[in-house]
């Protein structure tokens, strides 16, 4: 029998990424389509679901190619009955995402959280290396997480497990966070709150700096703090010392083999692993800190619809 394929999707708020997957986790192909997030949203499942015939059919298959789909959504998921609450990025509110592609493709349907599944990919075929204990963090706008531990998905008791964005950095006097809250790590590690930071300290802070010169975005703090600038150090500084308290506080709960960081924060590098090692080794358990590796994500975009696809591997094909 030819082997059979895998679907990973991974939706996010612009755009969708569906990737056709072999059970080892090898891509063969991966392309994305656009959300149309028009009349509440109505077209975003009709859509995937006609790109995957498409595909198909210009690889000269049919739908029996295919064992299932695993997806992963923006927003806490019920994973038993597959309804996504709220999120957001997309006008939904309690869809039925399992259910409505289920039977737009026929196909059996695994959904999941987006952060989830970029975990789970990671550690499939990423930096995870195979590891069953990991931390994995995604700085992007936002700050997501995603834990496994013993090789298990952390979901917590109503789909929030794993929100490493929202452990409170600052107590009192924070920033508003999206969530609600103020002062959560989201509100400093991610780009949007590295870019606040520049920007209140540039606008009080009369040192000399080439932060002065820019529309700063985090990317030019990093690279700035590599050229020594001293503004941008101490930026770095803040950011770091905030993103490795709060992994060393979940480490120090979970104990991990691995730490993975991941989104686009983390294309700064070597500058930023070091750093958040720095104060990781400080608040971690010595212990815990031995444990652990600190490595950035390697599968890039590709993260969830490789998680999407273990996803549908583990639940369809045994
Ligand atoms: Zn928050």
């Amino acid at each position: 029998m030819a082997e059979k394929w895998l679907v990973g999707v991974d939706l996010g708020g612009t755009t969708v990424k569906i990737a056709f997957v072999t059970s080892d986790g090898e891509l063969i192909h991966k392309w994305e389509i656009d959300t149309n997030n028009s009349e509440d949203g109505k077209y975003i499942v009709p859509d995937i679901a006609k790109s995957i015939e498409r595909k198909l059919e210009e690889w000269g298959q049919t739908k029996d190619k295919l064992i299932g789909i695993g997806m992963g959504a923006p927003g806490p998921v019920n994973t038993e009955t597959g309804v996504i609450y709220q999120t957001v990025n997309l006008p939904w509110k309690n869809y039925p995402l399992k259910e409505r592609l289920e039977s737009e493709t026929s196909l059996p349907v695994v959904v999941d959280n987006d952060a989830n599944i970029a975990a789970i990919g990671e550690m499939w075929k990423g930096a995870g290396n195979g590891a069953k204990n990991l931390v994995c963090v995604t700085l992007g706008t936002g700050v997501g997480g995603g834990i496994i531990a013993n090789g298990q998905i952390i979901r917590g008791t109503n789909g929030a497990g794993g929100e490493i964005g929202h452990i409170t950095s600052v107590p009192e006097g924070g920033a508003p966070c999206n969530c609600g809250k103020t002062g959560c790590l989201e509100t400093i590690a991610s780009a949007t709150g590295i870019v606040r930071i520049a920007k209140e300290k540039l606008a009080k802070d009369e040192k000399k700096s080439v932060l002065h010169l820019r529309t700063v975005t985090a990317k030019d703090v990093f690279d700035a703090a590599r050229e020594n600038d001293e503004l941008a150090l101490e930026i770095v500084d803040y950011v770091t010392f905030h993103l490795g308290l709060a992994l060393a506080n979940v480490a120090n709960a979970l104990n991990p083999e691995k730490i993975v960081i991941g989104g686009g924060v983390s294309k700064a590098g070597d500058i930023l692993v070091e750093r958040v090692r720095r104060y990781f080794d400080r608040f971690a358990f010595p212990r815990v800190a031995e444990g652990a590796t600190i490595a950035i994500a390697t599968l890039g975009n590709d993260a969830g619809v490789i998680g999407g696809a273990w996803l549908a591997k583990t639940a369809f094909l045994q």
